[in-house]
């Protein structure tokens, strides 16, 4: 129970050596110290740049711009080793990058590209996705943010007022990749600025204190008359929603390897602790009730697995899985809001401990089903794919 199930038609000996360095990575640079860099709320800016420098960082970039060769298999093998972290928070920190580059990647000028993408996958420099306002995350087409274009100097500039909450990686990123309303109401008034740390009239707030991703910061942004330079627009103006849009499914697919991960490791607790805890003079895996919780686990998250493959070999294939990788996550956090439950029950109070293993599973996966799109906002989309 302690290796993934081998899906031969998904992976191949460079996911597999992908997978082992991967996991050592873990080992020697993460696990001996993830329990203080939680209770830090943060973790050392180095870890960027030993994840530039191993390759994780820029894998499926362009070569081009300093990335390192890979396909979806190699970014899920990633995720899912960078999980065994244990923490959430660190891999949701680490991974920024990977939802705030790609619009950058596929719609930035190649000046924007150049100065943006390989100060980031090498680890020098951190970068975050901005969309979420503090009047919603959900109704992404009815965001508030305004850029006006206006001429300072002879130079067109756009400039800023507005503000977003609960960014990962906002208080210490460099590059933003922001939301904002260029031009009228709704979806198609929306677009991508790339907006620096440093710009005048851009601050910080404070890093929000949460249930859970302890060791990632999660912060407000502010932009009072920030002026930002026409150049950093990405893409063409007031076609940001789809580009917005288009970069949800990578994000969706990610999450559902998060879930099943935390899935994957309360279930490898639960399989050792109920061997050696014992009750009445028996190990607790005795009980019938026990072992049937086990199974009914195992089961939901081989299914949940499957599926995943299955989007991600689909997604390879350039086959649009809008319907199903929004399926895959709600079905992913289903699971995983069963399995990490049923394992604090499993663990009795030792679950509730901070010195035990299932802890911070438990709290980290409460993010799951909120995070890239609501449980209700997938079935929103599912509906409509449905023509319901
Ligand atoms: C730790 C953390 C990290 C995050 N990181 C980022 C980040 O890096 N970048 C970023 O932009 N955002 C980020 N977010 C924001 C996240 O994407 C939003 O929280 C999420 O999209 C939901 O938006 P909301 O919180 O405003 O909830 P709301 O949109 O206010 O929704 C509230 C409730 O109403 C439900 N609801 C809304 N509309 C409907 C509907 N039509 N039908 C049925 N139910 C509906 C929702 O499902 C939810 O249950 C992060 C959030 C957290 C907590």
């Amino acid at each position: 129970m302690t290796e993934k199930t081998p899906l031969p038609p998904f992976f191949d000996e460079t996911h597999d050596a992908l997978r082992a360095s991967v996991r050592r990575f873990v080992e020697q640079e993460i696990l001996p110290h993830v329990d203080d860099w939680e209770e830090q709320n943060s973790f050392p800016r180095e870890l960027y740049q030993k994840a530039g420098q191993a390759g994780f960082l820029g894998l499926g970039f362009p070569e081009a711009l300093g990335g390192t060769p890979g396909d979806v298999f190699h970014k899920l093998v990633f995720s899912e080793e960078i999980m065994r972290s244990t923490s959430g928070g660190l891999v949701a920190s680490l991974g920024s990058l990977d939802i705030a580059l790609p619009p950058i990647v596929k719609w930035g000028s190649l000046a924007l590209k150049e100065r943006v993408v390989p100060a980031v996958i090498s680890g020098e420099k951190i970068a975050a996705l901005a969309i979420t306002e503090p009047s919603g995350g959900s109704d992404v087409a009815n965001i508030k943010t305004r850029a006006e274009k206006v001429t300072v100097d002879g130079k067109q500039y756009y400039k800023v007022n507005g503000s977003k909450t609960f960014i990962t990686s906002g208080m210490r990123a460099d590059y933003y990749t922001v939301a904002v309303r260029t031009g009228g109401e709704g979806y198609g008034g929306i677009s991508l600025l790339m907006i620096e740390k440093g710009t005048p009239g851009f601050t910080t707030g404070r890093n929000l204190k949460k249930m859970c991703w302890w060791a990632s910061d999660t912060a407000e942004l502010f932009f009072e008359d920030c002026l930002v330079p026409a150049e950093n627009l990405i893409g063409v103006e007031n076609t940001g929603f789809f580009a917005i849009m288009a970069n949800f499914q990578s994000e969706r697919l990610m999450l559902t390897s998060m879930a099943n991960m935390t899935s994957q490791m309360a279930l490898e607790a639960c399989m050792s602790y109920v061997k050696e805890r014992e009750t009445f003079g028996r190990p607790i895996g005795k009980y019938q009730v026990i072992k049937h919780k086990l199974v009914e686990m195992a089961t939901r998250l081989e299914v949940s697995n499957t599926m995943m493959y299955q989007v991600a070999a689909n997604m390879q294939n350039g086959v649009d899985q809008v319907k199903q990788v929004s399926m895959a996550k709600n079905f992913a956090t289903d699971t995983s809001d069963f399995i990490t439950y049923e394992a604090v029950q499993i663990f009795g109070g030792m679950g509730l401990m901070r010195e035990g293993p299932v802890d911070r599973l438990y709290r980290d996966n409460r993010i799951l089903s909120i995070g890239g799109g609501t449980r209700e906002i997938m079935n929103e989309i599912i509906s409509k794919q449905m023509g319901l």
